[in-house]
């Protein structure tokens, strides 16, 4: 590694990040990892109740179908909770609440619908989601529930995203199950921090990378806080969003450059709200309801030993406007909604935390980034090729379950395998090349 800082630099410390890291490290490899917030985790973060107990405010639900994220709780010793899901699940119309009619299982036909489509169809070139919708025959009211369900999933607009993008993301999130299985008792976040603890001071927080410089055989990578450091290999763990801001020298190819700017930032919100007891369990509640007024809305039951809350989600043009509000707003609209829905009691909470996620500093939003190019079919497949010593990871890029925990934790280590086999190919030409010269 002589003349190097590091064998590699891994830029960012979320689970993509850290999860790279965490191979590269186990292979015996110099790593660095540059983090530019005070903490690991992007876009999985938590925050405590006021008497201590944490709770996830970014990514917090996992399942049986995710063995990288299952395997990691297990390594560190966290325990899982079940997400309590028992009793009626409610559709909220205004101030009217109902048990979920046809509709609901109609619109996820229409999902499953999609899903049968091939995403390269000549048909479906071209289409948003929305425009695809429109030439569907479904009643209106299923309509928008199949709406509802894409911008609180993918958190941007259907007149946005293109419909091949829905089904190739939906059809990678290899989930059969129940993606709300478990959370993790003492918060995901946790695992993040225990990755991190075995980094150790590989790990420098505080640390935006503003500017990498490439050439053959190594990369210099500069820092906001005006450190120039050189490796052999870069990993950029970022969204893909927050990978275009980076400066790069030479400019980065075409190609790569048009890749990045087929993104945006998906708009979420988070909020958690802390109860004396589950009391809408009284009237045989599962606590999860979907709003049909608004679109992108969902609340569900996050109880454990610890704390009696719910989570309630918004996503997409819903989060977006909500956002451009405040945290005032939101509050006292959330508040509204579930007073609707459960009654008085709702109103009466111990702790509201709040995860607003609508361009967050470093991460741009949330879930994930989603394209929203028609054309850029080949956006993530260019990116994934990277411009070579410098590659790029992160949840969006993964083979299975982009835009989920468990997608950063693959994307990381695909990336890793990336850079172990370039770090392989530059050994090998220099034995050759020390060969050639003796
Ligand atoms: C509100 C919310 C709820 C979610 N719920 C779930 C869920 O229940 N289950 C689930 O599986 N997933 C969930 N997700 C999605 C999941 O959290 C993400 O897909 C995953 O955490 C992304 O990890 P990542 O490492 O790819 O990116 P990130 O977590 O965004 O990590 C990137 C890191 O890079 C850093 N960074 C950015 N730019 C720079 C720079 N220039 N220099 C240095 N560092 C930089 C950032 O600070 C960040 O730490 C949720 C996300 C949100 C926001």
């Amino acid at each position: 590694m002589s003349g190097y800082d590091a064998d590699v630099i891994v830029v960012g410390a979320g689970f993509a990040g850290l999860s790279a890291a965490d191979v590269l490290v186990s292979a015996g490899h110099d790593v660095i990892v540059l983090e530019a917030r005070g903490r690991v985790g992007g876009r999985v973060e938590s925050a405590a109740f006021s008497d201590g107990v944490k709770v996830d405010i970014g990514g917090q639900f996992i399942c049986d179908e995710m063995p990288g994220i299952m395997a990691l709780t297990r390594r560190f010793g966290l325990p899982l909770v079940e997400t309590p899901l028992e009793g009626a699940f409610l559709i909220q119309r205004d101030s009217k609440s109902t048990e979920p009619d046809y509709t609901f299982a109609e619109s996820g036909r229409i999902r499953a619908r999609a899903n049968r489509i091939d995403p390269r169809d000549p048909d479906i070139a071209g289409l948003t989601v929305e425009a695809w919708l429109a030439g569907q025959s479904d009643p209106p009211d299923v309509k928008a529930g199949y709406q509802a369900m894409i911008e609180g999933l993918w958190c941007r607009s259907v007149s946005e995203i293109p419909l091949w993008y829905v089904i190739d993301n939906d059809r990678r999130t290899a989930s059969k199950g129940n993606e709300l299985q478990y959370f993790v008792e003492g918060t995901v976040h946790a695992v993040a921090g225990a990755l991190a603890v075995v980094l150790g001071d590989r790990l420098r927080l505080d640390t935006p990378v503003t500017h990498i410089a490439r050439s053959n055989g190594s990369v210099t990578v500069t820092t906001g806080n005006g450190e120039v450091l050189t490796a052999r290999q870069v990993i950029i763990a970022v969204p893909p969003v927050m990978a275009s801001r980076i400066a790069h020298e030479p400019d980065l190819p075409k190609p790569l450059a048009d890749a990045f700017g087929a993104w945006k930032s998906g708009t979420v919100i988070k909020a958690l709200i802390r109860y004396k007891r589950p009391f809408w369990r009284d009237r045989g509640l599962s606590g999860m309801v979907m709003w049909r007024d608004v679109l992108g809305l969902f609340a569900c039951d996050v109880s454990s030993d610890r704390a009696s809350a719910l989570v309630v989600f918004a996503g997409g043009p819903l989060a977006a406007e909500w956002s451009g509000k405040g945290a005032v707003f939101i509050q006292s609209e959330i508040t509204r909604r579930l007073v609707a829905a459960f009654g008085g009691e709702a109103g009466v909470y111990m702790d509201f935390r709040m995860g607003d996620w609508v361009d967050d500093r470093w991460s741009g939003g949330g879930y994930s980034d989603v394209i929203v190019d028609l054309e850029a079919y080949a956006a993530e497949d260019i990116i994934r090729t990277g411009a070579p010593p410098v590659h790029f990871a992160s949840s969006e890029l993964a083979s299975s379950f982009p835009a989920y925990i468990e997608g950063a934790i693959i994307a990381g280590r695909e990336g890793a395998g990336r850079v172990t086999a370039a770090l392989q190919a530059q050994d090998q030409s220099a034995s050759a090349t020390r060969a050639s010269g003796s």
